[in-house]
Order: structure tokens, then C-alpha cells, then sequence
């Protein structure tokens, strides 16, 4: 077994670390506060080729495996947690389904343009009564000739406002309750597709989080990506590997909440010297590396299953269960140990500890992981 990450794994991680931290760290604390999504740093990873960083080199991406685009996310929402689910969403949740399934067809349309950074995806499987239960949607696309015509209403789409691609889940058959959904790849722009509300989030606030509306939206009958009626199961490839995703967001966010505790506690003096010297405090750092290395080794190992072959679902699962409960217990921490200071907008704790929070929402609650983990147990 080696915990020795490999040289090219290495050298991301340094690569995307100093991107991290010169472009991405320093305009975060006001995107936050303006709720202003980073178009500019969208913009430069496309140029560095993070945006595409797992599409395979035959159409021009990098080829990363999943270990890689962890390492990048993980990286990334160190410095910015919105700007990490940004790309996640983008990478895991919609491009890695279209690689999945896509016709050659599909696979040439998109995914030279993701490579190149000029094409962002975005997934919308939730509606108002779809949440945990998505098989439960209702937004529907009638066939009509050689198309579809989809009606109804999308909710909380990560990247919906600016996304160039939406891979929408829609019920295509209402008679067949095990084949009821199906994916449609819809463009930017297309007629009958509206941005409706953006939500106001309690973190990762410079990210869109878009109702869309369907009225009467035409798309051809080549949007269809996967089988008619086997919908959900592109849903569920995309959320398996999305887990890790939120995995490393939260491992990144639990990195950037311990680093500023350990600095702070070591600069803050109370009673005549620094409050890194009081027991209590120390424990609470020591408690915070502890859970972060274990949430770490629990994401490295769930990518190594899905590179390597092996049942990612169940680590996915317990990667994003624990990473995420880690992310938020580790930010309750630093905002503790910088005492008032910490409950102010003049450090970034408070943002670590509103971001963490998501990660225990999206992509399954912790109590839908604690579902799926328990599935894979009992199922023998
Ligand atoms: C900022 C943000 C971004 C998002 N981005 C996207 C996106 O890009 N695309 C997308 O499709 N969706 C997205 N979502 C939706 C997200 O995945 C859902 O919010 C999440 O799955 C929970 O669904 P819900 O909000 O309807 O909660 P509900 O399903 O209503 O759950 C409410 C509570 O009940 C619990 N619960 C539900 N069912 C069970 C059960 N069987 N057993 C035990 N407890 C249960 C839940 O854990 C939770 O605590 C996003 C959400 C947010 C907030």
C-alpha cells in the first residue's frame, strides 16, 4: 500500500495549489459578500485546462483520473469553496454523465469545447417536490416528431445561469414506473427554457443556484443522452462520482478552517501568552487534523475504487457522509478558538463554517449517505 501520492498527482496538487492561492483566496471574501459569481477564474481555468481536466485526451481534455480532479477540487475550495463546487458540478456531475453515455455525436459537440474551456455543464435532477426522492420528478418532455418538448420546473441548478450545457432529467414515460426518466442535454439559450429565481444562500453565495422553467422547450430528438426510460441511472453515475466531489469541497473547507485556527491560536494572547498553549484549544486542533486526515484517506480510497474498479458507491457515500460533518465540526472549531473575532466578517472562519454547511445537503443529506452506505451493507 503506498500513501505517496504520485509524482503527476503531486505536481497538480503544487500546480493548482498556487493557482489556488494567487488567484483564487484573494477575491473570495468579496465574491462572497457580493454574491458574485467568479466568471473571471472560470475563465482561467479553462486556460489552465482544470475545466476539462477529465475529459480523455481523444478529445483534447487532460485525461485526469478521479484521484486528480479531488486533488483540484480539494485545492480549489481551500481557497474558494465556490469556486470548487463550481467546477465539480461542472466536471463530475454533467460532463463525466455525457462521457458515460453520450453518442460519438454527443461526445463531439461537447466535449472538445469542455477541453478548451468554453463550455460549462450544469445537472438538474431536483424539483420543489424532488429532493432526496428524485425518481418522484414531475417535469415532463412529450416526443413531438423527431424531438421533445419539455414542461414544467426545475429547481436549485448549480451553475444554471451561466451554463452552456443543462443535462435535465425529465419523466418521458409516466406508465412505467421503473423507466419513468429520462436525461435530455439542453443548449444555452434554447427557446422555451427560462432562468427563473436565484436562491439567497446561507454560503457558497458567489455561486448560482437557478430555478429553470420549461415552457413548451423544443430539443431535438439527438438530446436524448443514454437509453429513453433509463434516466435515473445516469442521475445516480453522475451523483456517485459528484460525492467525491463534495468529498474533497470538504476537505478543502476543513483544511482552509484548520489552517486559520492554528495560525490565529498561535498569534492571539489571553492571560499573558498564546492561547495555543491552553489545553483545551489544543485539543480542539488536534481533534480537527485528526478527523480531516481520516476524511481525506476516506476520499482517496473511494477515487482509487473508481479508477481502479471496486464498489465506489459505498465509499462515495461514507467520503461525503464524513467529510462533510468533518468540514462543519472542524469550522465550529476555528470560529470557537478565534473567540468573537471568529463570528465577524473580518476573518474567513465564518465563511468556512456557512460553506461546510452545504456539503451535509447537497448531492444526498448525510442522511441519504446513511442510506446508501446502509443498502451496501445489508445487501450482502
Ligand atoms: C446550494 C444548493 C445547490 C444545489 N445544486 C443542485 C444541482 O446542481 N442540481 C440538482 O439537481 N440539485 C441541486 N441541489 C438540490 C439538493 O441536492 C437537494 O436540496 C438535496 O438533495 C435535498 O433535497 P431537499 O432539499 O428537497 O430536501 P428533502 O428531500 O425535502 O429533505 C428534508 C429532510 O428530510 C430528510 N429525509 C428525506 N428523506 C429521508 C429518508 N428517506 N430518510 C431519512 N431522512 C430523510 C433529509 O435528509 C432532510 O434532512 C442543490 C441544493 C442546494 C441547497
Amino acid at each position: 500500500m503506498d500513501f505517496q501520492l504520485s509524482e503527476e498527482h503531486t505536481l497538480l496538487q503544487q500546480t493548482v495549489e498556487e493557482f489556488a492561492r494567487n488567484e483564487v483566496a484573494p477575491g473570495a471574501t468579496a465574491r462572497d459578500q457580493n454574491h458574485e459569481f467568479p466568471r473571471e477564474i472560470v475563465a482561467k481555468m479553462g486556460e489552465l485546462g482544470l475545466m476539462g481536466a477529465t475529459v480523455s485526451e481523444e478529445f483534447g481534455g487532460a485525461g485526469m483520473d478521479s484521484l486528480a480532479s479531488c486533488i483540484v477540487v480539494e485545492e480549489l475550495s481551500r481557497a474558494d469553496a465556490a469556486v470548487g463546487v463550481i467546477l465539480s458540478a461542472h466536471l463530475s456531475l454533467c460532463i463525466e454523465v455525457i462521457q458515460h453515455y453520450g453518442t460519438d455525436a454527443q461526445k463531439q459537440k461537447y466535449l472538445p469545447k469542455v477541453a478548451a474551456g468554453q463550455c460549462l455543464g450544469a445537472y438538474s435532477l431536483s424539483e420543489a417536490g424532488a429532493g432526496s426522492d428524485p425518481a418522484s420528478l414531475t417535469c415532463r418532455a412529450e416526443p413531438d416528431g423527431d424531438g421533445w418538448v419539455i414542461n414544467g420546473t426545475k429547481m436549485w441548478v448549480t451553475n444554471g445561469r451561466e451554463a452552456d450545457v443543462i443535462l435535465v432529467f425529465v419523466v418521458t414515460d409516466s406508465d412505467d414506473p421503473r423507466h419513468r426518466i429520462s436525461a435530455l442535454l439542453v443548449d444555452k439559450g434554447t427557446p422555451g427554457m427560462t432562468i427563473g429565481k436565484l436562491e439567497k444562500k446561507l454560503g457558497i453565495r458567489s455561486t448560482s443556484t437557478a430555478e429553470l422553467v420549461f415552457e413548451n422547450c423544443r430539443v431535438p430528438g439527438d438530446a436524448l443522452l443514454g437509453e429513453r426510460g433509463h434516466g435515473l441511472r445516469a442521475a445516480l453515475t453522475g451523483l456517485d462520482s459528484g460525492r467525491l466531489g463534495i468529498a474533497a469541497q470538504a476537505v478543502g473547507i476543513g483544511q482552509a478552517a484548520l489552517d486559520a485556527a492554528v495560525a490565529y491560536a498561535r498569534e492571539r494572547k489571553q492571560f499573558g501568552k498564546p492561547i495555543a498553549e491552553f489545553q483545551a484549544i489544543q485539543w480542539m486542533l488536534a481533534d480537527s487534523a485528526t478527523e480531516l486526515e481520516a476524511a481525506r484517506l476516506l476520499m482517496y480510497k473511494g477515487a482509487y475504487l473508481k479508477t481502479h474498479g471496486g464498489n465506489h458507491v459505498k465509499l462515495s457515500s461514507m467520503a461525503k457522509l464524513y467529510a462533510s460533518e468533518t468540514a462543519s465540526r472542524i469550522a465550529n472549531r476555528a470560529v470557537q478558538i478565534h473567540g468573537g473575532s471568529g463570528y465577524t466578517e473580518d476573518y474567513p472562519v465564518e465563511r468556512y463554517l456557512r460553506d461546510a454547511k452545504i456539503t451535509e445537503i447537497y448531492e444526498g443529506t448525510s442522511e441519504i449517505q446513511r442510506l446508501v452506505i446502509a443498502r451496501q451493507l445489508l445487501k450482502g
